[in-house]
């Protein structure tokens, strides 16, 4: 099968390496396709840390296709099943994952097959789980990218009213798109908080999802949580240690929550949410995968997921349709 491996710092090229068999417990997915992750980017333009070449088909984690074969011991998935998976290799054909850790997709009759890139999707539901939007809330959504896009459309279909603030013209439209009550352009801290304030009120928002992993832009979420409200940080803060201001957050109280998983169970329980958001119509990710890639053209992906063109917000990879008859490797089963 073909596989992308990162061979050097800022370079990703395929090769052909032995298609993996189902252990027991697994699945074999032939690939649809696959969501390219921002958090590729170190690992793709090189730290000290990492060494060269990196694994076949790593770091794709966003991937979704069909079964094509079942280890032993598996009952409860069977080949032909369209699923999202969990998995650290999909940036390849085919790829496997222990058969628990893979979510049913929808049943799409309707044209052609929708993308389910699973992994981001299940982060949106398990970070919404653990925000507490209830109806009538008032919500702001710091940051919208794909995570934060999804989360504006999580908490408007709640019966929130959303502020989605964003520092890209682009992606306030999508904000919009998704069902934001209002947007905001994401400039210096005060004028933006004062921007906010004023559609909301001075007291300040019963929930802020900060959705950038930045600094300046958690310095701008921790301001607008009311008293007794809540901070969700689900960004990825990794570059470092950051600043707070404590006395403010202690004075007023709020919950501060960092709405990762680690669990791979939990992370099922998400895609499983997910999924069945997207089938009854809440979720939709075609519109916020705004760049598709064939997956032949692999480096142009990362090269658009480093360059961050006008109007990008996430790509992913396509793989056609699964051509499941003629999969290779399959011996017979
Ligand atoms: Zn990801």
């Amino acid at each position: 099968m073909r596989a992308a491996v990162i061979s050097s710092p800022g370079r990703i090229e395929h090769a052909d390496v032995p298609t993996p068999d189902p252990a027991a417990g697994e699945v074999r997915v032939r690939l649809e396709g696959c969501g390219v992750c921002h958090s590729n980017l170190p690992v793709f333009e090189g730290r000290d840390w990492f060494d060269y070449p990196r694994p076949p088909g790593s770091p794709g984690h966003e991937g979704w296709g069909v079964i094509d074969a079942i280890g032993p011991g598996v009952v409860d998935r069977a080949v032909g099943d369209r699923v999202g998976f969990l998995s650290e290799a999909a940036y390849a054909e085919y790829d496997v994952a222990p058969a628990d850790q893979t979510t049913l997709l929808p049943a799409d009759d309707l044209g052609p097959r929708r993308p389910f890139p699973a992994e981001p999707l299940a982060c949106a539901a398990n970070v919404f789980a653990r925000s507490g939007v209830e109806r009538g809330a008032k919500v702001v959504v710091v940051g919208v990218g794909f995570l934060g896009a999804a989360l504006v459309r999580l908490a408007t279909d709640a019966g929130a009213e959303v502020v989605a603030v964003s520092r890209r013209d682009f992606s306030l439209e999508i904000a919009k798109g998704q069902g934001a009550t209002h947007v905001v352009p994401l400039r210096e801290a005060q004028p933006t908080i004062a921007a906010v304030r004023e559609l909301i009120g001075p007291e300040g928002a019963d929930v802020v999802l900060e959705c950038t992993g930045l600094q300046g832009p958690l310095d701008v979420a921790a301001e607008l949580v009311r008293v007794r409200g809540r901070l969700v940080i689900a960004g990825f803060h990794q570059d470092g240690l950051r600043t707070i201001n404590l006395q403010s957050w202690n004075w007023r109280g709020i919950d501060v929550v960092n709405a990762h998983e680690r669990d791979p169970a939990l992370y099922v329980q998400g895609m499983e949410r997910a999924a069945a958001l997207v089938a009854e119509g809440v979720l939709d990710p075609a519109p916020l995968l705004t760049h598709r890639f064939a997956f032949a053209d692999i480096a142009d992906a990362f090269a658009a997921l480093r360059d961050r063109p006008d109007g990008f917000l996430k790509g992913w990879l396509d793989f056609g349709p699964a051509p499941i008859a003629a999969a290779p490797n399959d011996g017979g089963r």
